[in-house]
């Protein structure tokens, strides 16, 4: 049997970064995750930090190398009807974004953790949360072929949308919400410099795309396709083709194409839980919530949850309060909620939803509107760079 203050469920970017988080503050900590590190660091997934969250990752110790190779980004591109009109985030909002990828961010968590040995258990199985609803909780799991007890004060659940914590809540205490879309992103990732040095959006008749970059000669590109696609049906060639054939002149006549080291197709999805906490376990990021990717908010919002647990299990500690954390849910979920807006609206002014032509009139408008209003601009570029905390 082990003891900690605080269990963490996975070591996704919330686990570690909350185990971060409470180390620098004396809190200890021991997170279960049921892959490997080289696993978990090689998972492509987002790409840009609202700048709330670079200063979160640097006040917990880790963005020093996230500050040399992270790309500074002031704004955007939206392109449609074969032209492209520039969102000034910074000029809007005073913000910019950096373009990170989860895999690095991942890579410096696990480095930093790995600086207390024992912190982090991988390739942990058969995780399961027991008297949660008490002062008291536990979890059991196996490791290394034996089976563990884990004590501890409270129990964060961080193991994203598909992992245990959720589950353990009684069904009956909690609400969800959820919106599926009827499409998905097919993601390809490759070593060729990217068409524009800021990221496009592109609304087109044959579906949406988007044109990242992970650095100057790393490029990651997305377009809208079918749910039921599936991989073998996107060779390269279709898939640089299809880009191709969806950006206007101006940014096709840039695009540079090669060998793809990364496919995958996401499935789109908005989903919240209410409340974020059940007796003394408290869910963070994915566990709580999904946002299509389409606004980079999945990521930011975890990094969020996490600053306002990590603040609620400080202030328990130092103080003896638990002000905090009674507040957690109804804080975090405030947050929550403005960007699942934000995500929605967003998916919905870009992507092609049918053959409706009334509802392509009504998304060319919109953009058309956001062209040429500095307050529709504005209001894009605030939500973008991520709304100020409470
Ligand atoms: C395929 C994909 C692509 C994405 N693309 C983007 C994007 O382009 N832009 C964007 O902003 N966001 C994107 N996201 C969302 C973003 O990556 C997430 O919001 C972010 O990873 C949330 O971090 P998390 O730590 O809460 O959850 P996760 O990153 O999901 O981490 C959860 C961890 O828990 C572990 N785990 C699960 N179950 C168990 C268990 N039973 N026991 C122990 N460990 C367990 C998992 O292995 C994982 O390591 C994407 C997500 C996915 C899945």
């Amino acid at each position: 049997m082990r003891r900690t203050q605080v269990a963490i469920v996975g070591a996704g970017p919330s686990g570690l970064l909350l185990s971060q988080l409470l180390a620098s503050q004396g809190v200890d900590s021991v997170v279960l995750e049921r892959e490997s590190p080289e696993h978990v660091q090689g998972r492509i997934r987002a790409g840009l930090l609202e700048w709330t969250t670079v200063e979160l990752l640097q006040e917990a110790g880790i963005g020093a190398r996230m500050m040399r190779e992270g790309l500074v980004h002031d704004g955007f591109d939206v392109a449609f009807a074969d032209g492209g009109h520039r969102i000034d985030l910074k000029g809007l909002s005073g913000r910019s974004m950096l373009v990170y990828g989860q895999n690095e961010l991942q890579k410096d968590l696990i480095e930093a953790r790995s600086a207390e040995p024992d912190t982090v258990l991988w390739q942990v199985h058969d995780v399961a949360l027991h008297d949660i609803g008490t002062c008291a909780p536990r979890l059991t799991y196996a490791h290394a072929d034996r089976r563990h007890e884990l004590h501890c004060d409270f129990v964060a659940g961080c193991d994203g949308f598909h992992g245990v914590s959720r589950a353990a809540i009684p069904v009956e205490k909690l609400t969800q919400y959820e919106r599926t879309y009827p499409f998905g992103w097919l993601g390809l990732l490759a070593d060729v410099p990217p068409l524009h040095e800021e990221l496009v959006y592109v609304h087109h008749e044959r579906g949406f795309a988007l044109c990242s970059m992970r650095s100057h000669g790393r490029s990651r590109y997305y377009v809208q396709c079918p749910l039921e696609d599936k991989i073998e049906h996107w060779p390269d060639s279709r898939f640089w083709d299809e880009l191709h054939a969806r950006l206007p002149e101006r940014y096709a006549r840039q695009l540079v194409s090669g060998p793809s080291f990364e496919k995958s197709i996401v499935p789109l999805r908005s989903f919240v839980t209410e409340p974020m906490h059940f007796g003394r376990l408290y869910l963070v990021g994915d566990a709580a919530h999904i946002v299509p990717p389409t606004g980079a908010k999945g990521l930011n919002l975890a990094a969020a949850d996490v600053r306002v647990l990590a603040q609620g299990i400080v202030e328990f500690y130092r103080a003896g309060s638990p002000t905090l954390l009674e507040e957690y849910s109804a804080r975090a979920l405030g947050r929550v909620w403005k960007a699942t807006r934000f995500s929605w609206w967003f998916t919905t002014l870009l992507h092609r939803f049918s053959a409706d032509p009334f509802a392509e009139r009504l998304q060319l408008a919109e953009l058309e509107y956001l062209a040429g209003s500095a307050a529709a601009a504005r209001s894009l570029a605030e939500n973008y760079v991520g709304l100020s905390f409470d």
